[in-house]
């Protein structure tokens, strides 16, 4: 959990029911607190759902925790957030649908006087934040890149240039642009100096988007780019994925059209990703222990409540304000630690190499 500056303890209860109970942030120990989660697009989202019901309840809140569905997933979001409002939630933790569309109902919440906590995501074009937590979104996509780099070496020792693909995440989630800047801070560099070949050409953010982060979508773009670029012998060396649904979808791709298996990296630590793992197919993810993060959140809503500031809180900009940031370290993970790392997640069970 987090180090906490204890300061603001004695104030008097302003909360108006006078049962004592406000800590000083303006809330109540037993707050309503919406949760506003996205679609289910990878099973992190799943697993923080249940989470957040039970970790609220435990540290003496009252939790509503709702999620987008996926085929009107903005305007789902937008309602639920509203429906919170009318029903009286004191703090309300957004894992946005759109990190771009909720400047409105950020607003309403800010002129209800309630406590906006932006999760995983960071919402754009608003003032109306009081804090975001994450994962460290630019470190993932450096240890992304880094893990293709390696990967290759590893599995085409005798190659001294490497043929690649580059995909990118939804142009709805800010995080996509900071996973893929990170990355091509690593491989930027190897390209300019002719180490690796995007043999497509297509290495712009735009290019290589995956719109809703959907499989099939990246199953499509890296079919597409099979048949205009690797066809006739041109060997494909490795990909650059954001995330473990995307890097099976390509592996799919690649796998159908009878090519040897590139290095795919990942990031998310799903089942049948790690099986792959282990099994010598993806080659890497990223573990972002969501038990940890929900913790986290959790242990800063109990902080403010309690009138506190948190410890280690840097600013970053979301385009309108500097908003006040909690960033966790993310690990890399391959055949070689996952066994390691995983030991103690009950979802993964204990790892053997295949
Ligand atoms: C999350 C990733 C996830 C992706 C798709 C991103 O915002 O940070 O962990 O893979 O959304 O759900």
């Amino acid at each position: 959990g987090l180090v906490l500056a204890g300061c603001g303890t004695g104030r008097e209860d302003t909360s108006g029911d006078g049962d004592g109970t406000d800590g000083g942030a303006g809330f109540d120990a037993d707050a309503r607190i919406g949760v506003a989660l996205p679609d289910k697009t990878s099973e992190n989202w799943v697993l923080a759902g249940d989470l957040f019901v039970n970790g609220l309840e435990e540290a003496g809140f009252t939790p509503d925790v709702q999620y987008a569905g996926s085929a009107n997933a903005v305007q789902d979001q937008q309602s639920q957030i509203e429906a919170m409002i009318q029903n009286g939630a004191q703090v309300i933790v957004i894992g946005a649908a759109d990190t771009g569309q909720l400047a409105t109902q950020l607003q309403a919440a800010k002129d209800a006087g309630i406590l906006v906590i932006s999760y995983d995501r960071l919402i754009q074009g608003t003032e109306n934040l009081d804090y975001y937590i994450a994962f460290d979104n630019y470190r993932v996509g450096e240890l992304q890149g880094q893990a293709l780099l390696d990967g290759m070496a590893d599995r085409f020792p005798d190659a001294d240039t490497y043929n690649i693909e580059l995909f990118s995440g939804s142009p709805d989630d800010s995080n996509a642009p900071v996973f893929f800047e990170g990355a091509m801070s690593v491989l930027q560099p190897k390209i300019d100096d002719g180490t690796l070949n995007v043999v497509s050409g297509q290495s712009e953010l735009a290019a290589t988007a995956t719109q809703g982060w959907l499989a099939e979508n990246a199953q499509e773009r890296m079919d597409n780019l099979i048949t205009a670029n690797y066809r006739g012998g041109t060997e494909l060396h490795g990909v650059l994925s954001p995330n473990d649904t995307l890097a099976r979808a390509i592996l799919a791709s690649t796998s159908d059209a009878g090519l040897d298996t590139p290095v795919v990296t990942g990031q998310d630590s799903e089942v049948e990703s790690v099986k792959s793992i282990m099994e010598g197919v993806q080659y890497s993810t990223i573990s972002k222990d969501t038990r940890i993060l929900v913790a986290d959140t959790i242990d800063l809503i109990s902080t403010l409540q309690a009138g506190e500031t948190p410890e280690g809180a840097e600013g970053m900009d979301n385009g309108s304000a500097d908003i006040p940031s909690i960033l966790l370290d993310p690990v890399i993970v391959t055949q070689e630690n996952a066994a390691e790392v995983y030991a103690d997640d009950p979802k993964l069970g204990p790892l053997t190499e295949q």
